[in-house]
């Protein structure tokens, strides 16, 4: 009854509902204590451990595997590591067996889905499409390869989206007139859009692809065919290439000319002349992305996360960019947009890669036939 009562639906419809979750599994009755007057209660458990959701994430150079159950509650977490000389075909492979492996070593409980993330904008309609960010996957349409390998239900999407959908889904301060817009700090510099509790993805999946939006069109040529790319300029990659070079050519710094990109972002923190000047310059560039996101989106919240978060340099981060953007966009604007590093404990764009599974949930239980 008070199903009914919060959920708006007839008590009838409440209870077919509720009979086919017991049905299959993910609900479960118990007995509720009462106060001694009127009908015993019966109280509704969610069973989380019902289904378990494989979740990956797809890197430059990793793939990231994980487990979790319906409560998000982590139950396995490993690394496969690989480079651009990697061929596709032997990636894909070592990429199927490592799913296999999980899925044969634990039958139960079930898999629901397998969600992915990708660095990259990917198109269903058109296959894998990733305006060069992954070098050995153009053309595969990975979710099609391995629901076919493993028929389970498999979703895919760009990082960026999955951490916006994921910032979303945690930040209970967000209401529905909100716009939040998540930003990848890592070996590419992305935005995900979500407006009023929808993602913006665009014709192709490529909405967001800020890193991609020019902010010299006279600049160095990118990967994808511009010129000037910001993240020519903010990747995380590109300020370790431009240490390593300074160091080399005998620059104020305590930076080996072979500096790891942790040994960089560490220096960053310590004040080193070197890497801090290389950073600051990197946040300016990122400042006027910022600003482009800011006119384009009008966003109510910016959220930093991946790589310089957890490389500890997000709170330097905010406080460069925040005050490049003060000086040039108007207060009654920018006051108005919160800035924030993300919460998650883990990265973001990979524990979302589950979400997309479970934003499906409905579908992949009637199309499995579940319901009765
Ligand atoms: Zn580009």
């Amino acid at each position: 009854m008070e199903l009914a009562k919060k959920t708006g639906l007839s008590a009838a419809t409440v209870s077919n509902i509720v009979n086919s979750l017991i049905h299959i599994g993910l609900l479960y009755e118990y007995p509720m204590a009462t106060n001694g007057v009127g009908r015993r209660s019966i109280g509704l458990k969610i069973n989380y451990d019902r289904f378990h959701i494989i979740h990956l994430r797809l890197t430059v150079s990793s793939i990231f595997m994980g487990r979790y159950n319906l409560q998000e509650v982590q139950q396995k977490y490993k690394v496969i590591s690989y480079n651009d000389s990697t061929s596709r075909h032997d990636l894909l492979r070592e990429l199927k067996n490592a799913i296999g492996k999980e899925l044969s070593s634990r039958l139960e409980p079930p898999i629901l889905g397998i969600g992915i993330s990708l660095p990259g904008p990917y198109d269903k309609n058109s296959s894998f499409d990733l305006i060069g960010e992954l070098v050995n996957w153009e053309g595969i349409d990975i979710c099609h390869e391995i629901q076919e390998e493993f028929h389970i239900p498999v979703y895919a999407e760009n990082d960026a989206n999955i951490g916006a959908l994921y910032e979303w889904w945690k930040d209970s301060s967000i209401t529905d007139k909100d716009t939040l817009v998540y930003i990848t700090t890592a070996e590419g510099t992305g935005a995900g859009i979500v407006s009023s509790g929808m993602l913006l993805r665009g014709r192709q999946g490529v909405a967001g692809e800020i890193g991609h939006m020019s902010v010299d069109f006279n600049g160095p040529v990118c990967k994808c065919g511009n010129r000037g790319c910001l993240e020519l300029y903010t990747s995380t990659s590109v300020m370790t290439k431009q240490a390593r070079k300074q160091a080399a050519a005998g620059a104020d710094t305590c930076l080996a000319p072979d500096c790891s990109k942790k040994e960089f972002f560490q220096a960053v923190l310590k004040g080193d002349p070197a890497a801090r000047s290389i950073f600051d310059s990197a946040m300016q560039y990122l400042g006027a992305g910022i600003i482009n996101i800011i006119y384009l989106y009008n966003p109510s919240i910016i959220v930093f996360g991946d790589e310089m978060v957890s490389y500890g340099v997000g709170e330097l981060l905010l406080t460069l960019v925040r005050q490049f953007v003060a000086k040039r966009v108007t207060p009654q604007i920018s006051e108005n947009v919160a800035m924030r590093l993300s919460t998650v404990n883990h990265d973001p764009a990979f524990l979302g890669a589950g979400v997309l599974v479970l934003n499906n949930i409905s579908d992949i239980l009637f199309d499995q036939n579940l319901f009765l």
